[in-house]
């Protein structure tokens, strides 16, 4: 089954003030030749991840722009999710794959589905591996269709991989994050997109310090201790165990630092609760670590609360497709240290617009140079900014979706 998602309006004039002038007028350009354009977007969840995140943006400004975009959302039994999520780990590197009785309920949930699509699209744009055999049951239903993949699948299983190639050749063209994810043998035509964060959401709008510390001192967050933050799904590729190791050596010559992870439990995840389980066990008695989730009320705005207020922004992922958390954090010009992996990287230059680490005790040493020297960690948070509003902000994603959907009309 297929659930409409709705949602709200937003205006690319408003988005004017925040990226350069010609990007707009390219995108008003391009969007004349596409004008009606009837877009879908499908993807397995409506709450929770970086998917869900873009798609709220992406969506109403295609409308705004004059096509008629709409997002429906992948509904399947539990043990579809429990496959697609064997599924997302195998292409991120794990070694377990699917076995056949998994196979089946993939299929068969994808192939239901598919009956329920109706027709007279222009442009099928299906997220991620969960509704990627829609393609191959629906047939091309006069439509151009796009896989968008959001994960890091430089080092996928190969049998997984083998597995979903052929239905991957299916589509009109496949877009990634980076080069390195692509996946070998197909040859289909690709594009290398990045995703990006919408500067004007809840999430990512100016918030006043004053603001961010009321929102923060609800959760009994002190105003004037130092905070380390990691906001991120509770997922072992996201290591939160690692950030809580990072903040106890940072303790040792902090004592006043504090750690917050926020992590919402999304639906297609499942999980998400054995692991959130395990990193409060982690944590242990200490009570300078607040873990929380969507189920203690963190929404939008108490997220962007939390990293407006952080004095240092972790996401120490092993595995990160993009990461938007980070451009998120830099957005907010905060120091932000990146594990050096995936989409991290091309977010943050080493040393100048924030650090890359790859050990738990490189992560701890760079907390404690930046909390060591903030003068020197605000500059570098200004330079991730500037990255960020030149290259990860909505209306560049926007912009290269239009590009593209030009290029498959003519
Ligand atoms: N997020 C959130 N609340 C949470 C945890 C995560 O709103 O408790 C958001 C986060 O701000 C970001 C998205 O979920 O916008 C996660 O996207 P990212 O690309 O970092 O990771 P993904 O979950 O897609 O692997």
């Amino acid at each position: 089954m297929l659930q409409e998602v709705h949602v709200g309006h937003k205006f690319l004039a408003d988005y004017q003030s925040v990226v350069v002038r010609p990007l707009i007028e390219e995108i008003r350009e391009l969007a004349e030749g596409l004008k009606g354009a009837r877009v879908l977007h499908i993807n397995a969840t409506s709450f929770g991840g970086g998917v869900a995140e873009i798609l709220y943006t992406l969506v109403p400004l295609m409308r705004d722009v004059g096509l008629d975009a709409e997002w429906r959302i992948i509904m399947a039994e539990q043990e579809f999710y429990e496959g697609t999520k064997i599924t997302h780990n195998a292409l991120q590197g794990n070694a377990i794959g699917l076995d056949e009785t998994q196979k089946r309920i993939y299929e068969k949930n994808n192939r239901l589905t598919s009956e329920s699509l109706g027709k007279g699209f222009d442009f099928i744009v299906v997220h991620d591996p969960q509704p990627l055999l829609l393609r191959h049951y629906a047939g091309d239903l006069g439509a151009k269709w796009i896989w968008r993949c959001h994960i890091d699948t430089s080092t996928p299983n190969q049998e997984v991989a083998d597995y979903l190639l052929p239905y991957i050749q299916h589509y009109d063209t496949a877009l990634f994050t980076l080069n390195d994810y692509v996946f070998k043998g197909l040859d289909i035509p690709i594009k290398v997109i990045a995703p990006a964060i919408d500067p004007l959401s809840t999430k990512n709008m100016a918030l006043s310090p004053e603001d961010a510390d009321y929102v923060v001192s609800q959760f009994g967050v002190e105003p004037d201790r130092p905070l380390l933050l990691q906001i991120s799904r509770f997922d072992p590729w996201k290591d939160p165990l690692g950030v809580i190791d990072a903040y106890k050596i940072v303790k040792k010559e902090f004592a006043s630092v504090r750690l917050a992870l926020v992590g919402s439990m999304a639906t297609d995840d499942p999980e998400g609760w054995s692991f959130f389980t395990s990193t409060v066990e982690h944590a242990g008695d200490d009570s300078d670590v607040l873990i929380l989730s969507n189920l203690n009320n963190v929404g939008n705005l108490e997220v962007n609360a939390f990293q407006s207020r952080a004095d240092v922004i972790i996401q120490k992922s092993i595995r990160e497709g993009f990461g938007l958390t980070i451009s998120e954090g830099l957005w907010k010009a905060k120091p932000t240290i990146g594990g050096n992996v995936g989409g991290i990287p091309q977010q943050i230059t080493d040393g100048e617009s924030g650090f890359l680490v790859d050990s738990v005790e490189q992560c701890a040493e760079k907390c404690m140079w930046t909390l060591d020297h903030p003068k020197e960690a605000k500059i570098m948070g200004r330079a991730g900014k500037e990255h960020v509003r030149a290259n990860y902000l909505t209306p560049r994603l926007l912009r290269d979706y239009l590009k593209l959907f030009t290029e498959l009309k003519g």
